[in-house]
């Protein structure tokens, strides 16, 4: 008689991690060490609705489970990271403006389809709570994250303990003003760190000094649709192919963030600055250099003598895995969305 064993059996435990973003959905399943077993990753557009969105979360949560070669039962807790701030007590949605989302029960929702335990918390406070918990920031205390990409998000924690604000909106770093009447910025208002130092705000800068200045580059032969949408990676090869306005145009992306870093270096004190995003993983060997001298330069002081500026060590995973970790944890159970 031969008798099967399951590896792990019952007595293993699973935690899934979702990542929501503006433009893809990305899942993963840890066990009780934070190791990935699986990874899915799906795309969401522009015709996506809210019902939809839903029905692709769930259809990345059974893929991921499959992937690990999993059940459903052996899933004790599911995190949800989304692109808006969120009330975690009350464990609604406040507002993605990505998705045109306002008070939304979104853990009830997807928690009742999936019949798990659910918590939902930012995008970025995630990102930056699993570089504290499993990546750069490990050991750190007191740190601040901020992440660029199309946009900038930020996040931080102070004494192990992420800081969310009365109105849960505390860290949002991209919309903090740099520059007195600089790019117009998404939010509406002028010179926010992510009207100039993102990758829309690199961009329109190339573009300006093109259409203003007659400059030139390389983009149009690594990214013919660059005006509209533009990888990391063709900013990566316009800069080392000597493209000068990209060059400039990154520089002072490098600029912008190490004042805002400065900024909040005299604000709040911080151990540590992580830095990730999708432009920092790309272009970080150019950038974080600027950074660290303009940090230097505009703080107050010996304020940023022994500050660790970090790049993010998870990438891509970050956000996924600080959302699965920080539901997995006994002392966070309140915050579970139960039915
Ligand atoms: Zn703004």
């Amino acid at each position: 008689m031969v008798i099967f064993y399951k590896f792990g059996g019952n007595s293993m435990e699973y935690f899934v991690g979702i990542d929501l973003g503006g433009t893809k959905i990305c899942t993963i399943i840890i066990d009780k060490k934070g190791t990935i077993l699986s990874r899915i990753k799906t795309k969401i557009g522009g015709e996506d609705n809210l019902d939809s969105i839903v029905d692709s979360i769930i259809k990345t949560y059974k893929d991921a489970i499959k992937d690990a070669s999993l059940e459903e039962k052996d899933i004790i807790s599911v995190g949800m990271a989304v692109p808006s701030s969120v009330n975690i007590e009350t464990k609604t949605l406040i507002y993605a403006p990505n998705f045109g989302w306002k008070n939304i029960q979104l853990s009830k929702i997807i928690s009742e389809k999936l019949k798990k335990p659910l918590f939902m918390d930012n995008d970025a406070n995630m990102g930056i709570y699993g570089e504290y918990a499993l990546g750069a920031a490990k050991g750190l205390k007191h740190i601040y994250g901020i992440f660029v990409g199309t946009g900038i998000g930020g996040g931080y924690i102070i004494n192990d303990e992420i800081v969310r604000g009365s109105n849960f909106t505390a860290g949002e770093i991209g919309h903090i003003i740099v520059k007195i009447d600089g790019t117009k910025c998404n939010c509406g208002r002028k010179g926010c760190l992510e009207a100039i130092a993102s990758k829309v705000g690199i961009v329109k800068y190339i573009k300006k000094m093109i259409e203003k200045k007659g400059e030139k580059t390389m983009l149009d032969k690594f990214s013919p649709d660059w005006k509209k949408s533009v990888g990391s990676s063709a900013l990566h090869k316009a800069l080392t192919n000597g493209d000068k306005v990209v060059k400039k145009a990154i520089i002072r992306s490098g600029k912008a963030i190490g004042i805002a870093a400065a900024n909040i270096v005299n604000l709040i004190g911080v151990e540590g600055i992580i830095l990730g995003g999708g432009v920092i993983e790309e272009l970080g060997d150019f950038l974080i250099p600027i950074i660290k001298q303009n940090l230097i330069e505009y703080s107050m002081s010996n304020g940023a003598d022994k500050i660790k500026l970090l790049k993010s060590t998870l990438g891509d995973n970050a956000v996924a895995l600080g959302v699965a970790w920080f539901s997995s944890l006994e002392k966070n159970k309140e915050y579970l969305y139960k039915g």
